[in-house]
């Protein structure tokens, strides 16, 4: 054995890449090998940082060891090689200043909640920040939100208008302090600053601006409060009067609000939370999480109307624990700052306009948010978190490939869009957009497409579509001269979006549930079975085709998806039915319907699975109209009453589907369900129970189909994807299925299942398409 003093001297070169700029990595592996006693220096490279350590070979291979293990919390090692050099004389340790200008393949950190040492230095009286709501250091603070181009440099972020004063600078040279280098780094004396202002933008004098949002929302009060991605509102969630307020000057009726509780703990006072979600609500990126929301709890019931489920999430600006900290607030409503449907407010003066008149106050501060960002959403389905809208704390994080690709960018789809941009080996998802028919998440989509090539730095020559000549994504690539346009199914980006993301290559069977996505053949797809590669798709079976009486009336309003279905199904014998759907239903109205859809006229028809799930919902009782997308679909599940241990079972009871398998693509008919389902409610069956009935019948018959495609085509892997699999019971009762028939099943986490994740399967096809192509055309030569 050797000891110590006895191991050869050796030097070694490490390069390390990914995301370990701008997170305290430097200062890190400063203090690493001054622990581990060795000489050498470390510098930021193009990719990432160089390192190179000498001392005792045993010292060197204990701080090898330790570089990716010890790692500051928001550093993100994608590779690490060391190679052995000659030793020289060095003594001592350095941080070499020397880099290059462009660091086009290091990557920028997303924003992160304040951190541990941070929040104990806001609350500590003797400390010089005690109570400074923007405080930070290089393991937390803004990042993404505050960075108008790369390299990440406090002179190229909104900080650059606050020169530091001589305390903050010396931190910031300071290379053992936690604030090397830390570009937001500020104080009382040199930072930004909190403000609360009136209804009408008038300044509000107050010593302390947070503590007087505070009692003004212990007093019933609506406040704007500008957060790190932009603006929420905020009301007490206790308070029943506060919450109506601000629905009604919201104009959002049902649409559930997020609440904001003071600490983990406070958390089970009204929400069932188990250690996945307790983890998920305290990591760094702090997402919004959806719980079980218990009975009896003091939540008003208005802030989720009709909802089992409670999204949730904890403070993670110092901003957001001093407004808590003075009046011991159970929670606090958090909602993104903007009308419905309008993207996220991020301004001053755009937010006194446009909020004007919903908030009672507003508390504002003058560091800019370059990059709006909203929360990001997540939901514990099959044991683990899935991403529901990926924005804040994971952009522009990447979603990591599984081969290098040709740049491509893709524009996403219309509803809930985001954009993506593909470089190398790594796969780049935008914040959330928005619903791009809206003006100013249009203007926000063109923003974020700069922006993420600005900081990426790559303007790819191939931009990536959907196949609907509509979305306003589209218009947009198609107005873009001098880069190649390629346009792809949505169908089929939903699942290439979930091969990429489980890393899969060959044939899968994929099933493709949503709302509405154009087909090849210019009808509206939605409940799809593909056999897809990357390059392209074969659509092996779909759900019949329904009337949608009215077209997009149809989407708003589900009771006319089911007068629609039972026109499909059943002609004049459905409305002799005696059951409460049909016997609510006006006489006139239903004429109409029936004209319409005989005569086809504004009734186009359709294979979305989300939309049964609408006909469903209304059939039952459960739903007539909505105000926002899905709704029905949430309602329905919200009120199934699931069958104790018996997710892997194939139910008797189920609502049968009838699987065509003659010639592809097969055709699912609906129709023995909806007989069955109108029996249910002539014997006025409870809506928990048809709604489990229709989910297991459904699970059932996608089953099925799995199964045969197996027997033809020997295919075993099957891909979930598109919105409809954000319903949980569905996705695991699918799911279970499979694995008792031995499939394997993938499905999404990292990125949303519905179109929120669809721009990554978009930019996949194409990255693949333009590959194989230059492949053939290298053939040929
Ligand atoms: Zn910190
Ligand atoms: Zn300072
Ligand atoms: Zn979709």
């Amino acid at each position: 054995m050797t000891e110590g003093r006895d191991a050869p001297t050796i030097r070694k070169a490490i390069e390390v890449s990914g995301m370990v700029q701008g997170v305290g990595f430097r200062p890190y592996v400063y203090r690493l090998a001054n622990e581990c006693g060795l000489a050498g220096f470390i510098a930021n490279t193009p990719a990432g940082v160089t390192i190179e350590v000498q001392g005792p070979a045993d010292k060197v291979e204990a701080f090898l060891e330790r570089l990716p293990r010890e790692a500051p919390p928001m550093a993100r090692i994608t590779s690490l090689a060391s190679r052995l050099m000659a030793a020289n004389g060095e003594r001592d340790f350095r941080i070499l200043m020397t880099r290059l200008d462009r660091a086009p393949t290091a990557l920028v950190s997303p924003d992160v909640a304040i951190c541990a040492d941070c929040l104990r230095e806001l609350f500590d009286p003797r400390d010089r920040r005690h109570g400074y709501p923007f405080i930070n250091c290089t393991n937390c603070g803004p990042r993404f939100t505050i960075l108008r181009e790369i390299p990440y440099d406090r002179a190229r972020t909104s900080m650059a208008v606050f020169p530091m004063c001589p305390a903050c600078q010396a931190e910031y040279d300071e290379p053992s302090n936690r604030r090397f280098h830390a570009q937001p780094n500020a104080c009382w004396e040199c930072g930004p600053r909190p403000e609360l202002r009136g209804p009408s933008g008038e300044r509000i004098t107050a010593d302390d601006p947070i503590r007087a949002a505070a009692d003004l929302l212990a007093s019933g009060s609506v406040v704007a409060v500008k957060g790190l991605g932009g603006f929420h509102l905020a009301c007490e969630a206790t308070d029943a009067g506060a919450v109506e307020r601000l629905r009604e000057r919201k104009r959002r009726v049902e649409k559930p609000f997020a609440i904001m509780a003071p600490h983990i703990d406070a958390i089970a006072n009204f929400c069932e939370m188990d250690a996945t979600s307790r983890a998920l609500l305290l990591s760094p990126e702090r997402p919004i999480v959806l719980l079980p929301w218990k009975t009896g709890s003091r939540i008003a019931p208005a802030v989720a109307p009709g909802q089992r489920y409670l999204g949730v999430f904890l403070p993670y600006t110092p901003l957001h624990h001093l407004l808590f900290a003075g009046r011991g607030f159970e929670a606090l409503v958090m909602t993104s700052g903007n009308l419905s449907e309008e993207p996220i407010a991020s301004d001053n003066r755009e937010v006194l306009q446009r909020l004007a008149g919903i908030a009672d106050a507003f508390l504002v501060h003058n560091r800019e948010i370059v990059r709006r960002c909203d929360d990001s959403v997540l939901r514990i389905a099959g044991g683990r978190p899935r991403q529901i809208r990926r924005s804040r704390g994971y952009v522009p994080a990447p979603v990591a490939l599984e081969s290098e690709l040709p740049a491509v960018l893709a524009v996403g789809g219309e509803l809930k869009n985001t954009v993506c941009l593909v470089r190398g080996n790594e796969a780049f998802l935008s914040q959330h957009i928005g619903d791009l028919e809206n003006l100013e998440s249009y203007k926000f989509f063109e923003e974020a497409v700069e922006h993420l090539q600005a900081i990426l730095e790559v303007h790819p020559n191939i931009l990536a579509h959907d196949l609907h000549p509509d979305y306003f994504s589209t218009r947009w690539a198609l107005q873009q001269s001098g880069r190649e346009r390629i346009g792809v199914q949505h169908h089929h980006a939903h699942a290439a979006a979930c091969m990429a993301e489980n890393h899969l290559d060959g044939r899968v069977i994929a099933v493709v549930l949503d709302g509405t996505g154009y087909g090849t053949d210019g009808t509206i797809w939605g409940g799809e079975v593909l056999l897809a590669t990357y390059e392209d798709f074969e659509r092996a079976a779909h759900f019949r085709y329904v009337p949608m009486p009215g077209g997009a009336a149809a989407i708003r309003e589900p009771w006319r998806m089911a007068v629609g279905c039972l026109i499909e199904f059943f002609g004049d014998r459905a409305f002799q039915k005696r059951v409460p759907f049909t016997e609510q239903l006006d006489r006139a109205h239903v004429g109409m319907l029936q004209r319409m859809v005989e005569r086809g006229l504004n009734t186009p028809r359709t294979s979305s699975c989300g939309r049964l799930f609408d006909a469903v919902a209304a059939l039952a009782g459960i739903c007539r109209t909505v105000t926002f997308e899905a709704q029905a679909a949430m309602a329905l599940e919200m009120c199934l009453e699931p069958v104790r241990g018996q997710l892997g079972a194939q139910l008797e009871d189920a609502y049968a589907f009838h699987l065509q398998d003659s010639a592809m693509p097969w055709q699912i008919d609906s129709q023995p369900m909806f007989e069955a389902l109108l029996e249910d409610l002539e014997r006025n069956t409870p809506a928990g129970v048809i709604s489990r009935r229709f989910h297991d019948g459904l699970a059932e018959v996608l089953c099925q189909t799995a199964l045969r495609l197996r027997e033809r085509m020997g295919l075993r892997r099957v891909c979930l994807s598109g919105g409809c699999f954000q319903n949980a019971y569905l996705f695991e009762k699918l799911t279970a299925r499979l694995v008792v028939e031995r499939f394997a099943v993938f499905t999404h986490a990292e990125v949303p299942a519905g179109d929120g994740g669809l721009s990554l399967g978009q930019a996949i096809v194409a990255a693949r398409r333009a590959s194989a192509r230059s492949q053939e055309q290298g053939d040929k030569h």
